[in-house]
């Protein structure tokens, strides 16, 4: 399963930096990650300072 970013996204961006795969991208009310690049290796969930990504 793909990560996810929940609703307490403050769209601060440092996660987006950090994917190696560039699997996400700034949305209209927080950053979401396209599933089908995500490849699940967690460097958005360590760096997000809120912990909005998560495990889908
Ligand atoms: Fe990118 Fe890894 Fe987060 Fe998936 S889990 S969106 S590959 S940083
Ligand atoms: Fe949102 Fe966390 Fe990514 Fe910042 S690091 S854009 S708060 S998911």
């Amino acid at each position: 399963m793909a990560y996810i970013i929940s609703d307490e996204c403050i769209s601060c961006g440092a996660c987006a930096g950090d994917c190696p795969v560039e699997a996400i991208s700034e949305g209209d009310t927080k950053y979401v990650i396209d599933a089908d690049t995500c490849i699940e290796c967690g460097a958005c969930a360590d760096v997000c300072p809120v912990g909005a990504p998560s495990e889908g």
